[in-house]
This record gives C-alpha cells, sequence and structure tokens, in this order.
C-alpha cells in the first residue's frame, strides 16, 4: 500500500561505478578508472529489473565518461522509459574548479549524452552535491550549458558537501534554471537528510520511510531521491587503503540496499524528476 497523500516523488540514480565516487578520489587516480573492472552494466542491469519489476520510472544522472564506454546502456535506460540525465563529464566536484573549466565539462557531458541517446538532456547534478554559497557562480554556468534543471544541491550540514542555509524545495537558480534540491524533513530547526546517500543503508529503513513521510504530508512536497548502482553491489572489488570512515561508509548494509529499495518504491509513488518538477516536460 502505497502512504504518500497522493504525492508522487521524484526517483534519481547518479550513473558512476564504484571506483568513481568522490570519497575514493585520493586513492583512486583518472589514469587508474580505464584498468578496473567496470561493474556498471551489470548493475544497470540489475536496477532496470528491478524497476521493471516495481512499475516505476526514474532519472538518471549519468557521467558522460560512463556514456562513452558504455552508450548500449545509456540506450537501454531511454528504451526502458526512464529519463536520461548528466552527471558532468569526469566526476570533478564543481568546488575544485574554475569556472570556464566546469562549463566545458558540463558542456560536453551533455552532447555525449545527447548523442548516444537522442533524446533532449534536460537535468544536470553537480558531483557531491558541490554547488554551494561559495561557487554561485556554478548555476550560471548549468543555466548557459542549455540545462532546464539542476539537482545538486543538499540543503544540510555534512563534512564533504552541503548547502544547509538553501531552499528545501525548488526554487529558481538563474533565469529560467530550476534548482531541485535532495529532499530534507525539517525537525527540531534542522535539516535532516531524507533524500537517500549512506543515511539510507546505514539507519533503518522505518526512519527514511517516517520522513519521506512527512515530507509528503507535512510540507505536501514531492520528495527527492538518489542512489547509486553500486550501492546495490555488495560482490563490487574493494578498494584499499582508505580510511575506516569512508570504508564504513561505502560499504555498510551493501547487501540490503536491493530489498530497501525494493520497499521504498512500494510504500511511495515515483517518477522522473523532469515528470514530477518541469511545468513542460
Ligand atoms: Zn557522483
Amino acid at each position: 500500500m502505497s502512504d504518500t497523500n497522493g504525492v508522487i516523488n521524484a526517483l534519481t540514480i547518479d550513473v558512476e561505478d564504484y571506483f568513481q565516487v568522490s570519497a575514493f578520489s585520493r586513492h583512486v587516480s583518472r589514469a587508474e578508472w580505464d584498468h578496473l573492472p567496470c561493474r556498471i552494466e551489470q548493475n544497470i542491469d540489475i536496477l532496470l529489473g528491478l524497476l521493471e519489476r516495481q512499475h516505476t520510472k526514474a532519472t538518471f544522472f549519468t557521467l558522460g565518461w560512463i556514456a562513452e564506454r558504455y552508450p548500449t546502456t545509456v540506450r537501454r535506460i531511454v528504451a526502458a522509459g526512464h529519463e536520461l540525465a548528466s552527471h558532468g563529464y569526469s566526476h570533478r566536484k564543481a568546488t575544485d574548479q574554475q569556472p570556464a573549466q566546469f562549463l566545458s565539462d558540463i558542456r560536453l557531458a551533455k552532447t555525449i549524452l545527447e548523442d548516444i541517446s537522442g533524446v533532449e538532456v534536460k537535468g544536470y547534478r553537480a558531483p557531491s552535491f558541490s554547488v554551494g554559497p561559495a561557487n554561485r557562480w556554478a548555476f550560471d554556468c548549468i543555466g548557459k550549458a542549455g540545462y532546464r534543471y539542476s539537482s545538486s544541491v543538499y540543503p544540510i550540514r555534512h563534512d564533504h558537501y552541503g548547502m544547509p542555509g538553501a531552499p528545501r524545495f525548488p526554487f529558481e537558480s538563474h533565469p529560467g534554471l530550476m534548482e531541485v534540491p535532495i529532499t530534507t524533513s525539517r525537525l527540531l530547526n534542522t535539516n535532516l537528510p531524507a533524500g537517500g546517500g549512506g543515511y539510507f543503508r546505514l539507519l533503518p529503513y522505518a526512519l527514511s520511510r517516517w520522513l519521506i513521510r512527512r515530507v509528503n504530508h507535512l510540507d505536501q512536497k514531492p520528495a527527492v531521491f538518489y542512489f547509486h548502482p553500486w550501492e546495490l553491489d555488495p560482490e563490487q572489488p574493494r578498494v584499499s587503503g582508505i580510511s575506516a570512515k569512508t570504508r564504513f561508509r561505502h560499504y555498510v548494509n551493501l547487501k540490503h540496499t536491493e530489498r530497501r529499495l525494493r520497499r521504498l518504491l512500494t510504500d511511495f509513488k515515483w517518477d522522473r524528476v523532469d515528470r514530477v518538477f518541469l511545468a513542460q516536460p
């Protein structure tokens, strides 16, 4: 039984492989990416099957780097009725780039994804939600690159990302560009993360369900939830040399993600970001 107060939420997937996550960037160089065993094809297969069985469509924020190497996977995502969106080309955080560099990275990703898929790519998500008060110029670049929306802000406090003062619900970040933040639930003057990430794997599922219900019922708004294909893959090769904290965050409860996602997709209604938020998808 779904219990979403009639609200349809937005389900999003950041399409990158296990070795491309920002927390590993000091341990796995970009030169190594081409030589590591890639798990993206099989993990996207598992995910597409899961979404089909749950009759759910989602938005896939895909890296240009992945799309170039796995064009068939990109086309399968589109053929299954999901929205193809951009996660940039090289998975460099916006905060680690100059505006010109950032603009060319997100333009390149849009071109590659559109050439492969033949559909317009409307949405962009910055790696590690790396748009914040210090680099508002990034919104101008995202608009200039021709995107219609961005989902690059997580309005929480976190050691690696977050823009705690940002609006919790969609706002115009640049003329003609809508920012669709990851969902938080407001409790005791604090924004609690309710839109996925390590929290979804670390904490009991019932907490995620309670937080999303609060957003659907109290705020009467759609939630935006995200996860990665590698979070469904307990067999992924282990990256060595990382800190205990990073290891814990990346590997905790991987074997439970698929079951939890099935519950999440059953308990709430979900659709693509463009259909949930854009007036004219
Ligand atoms: Zn990412």
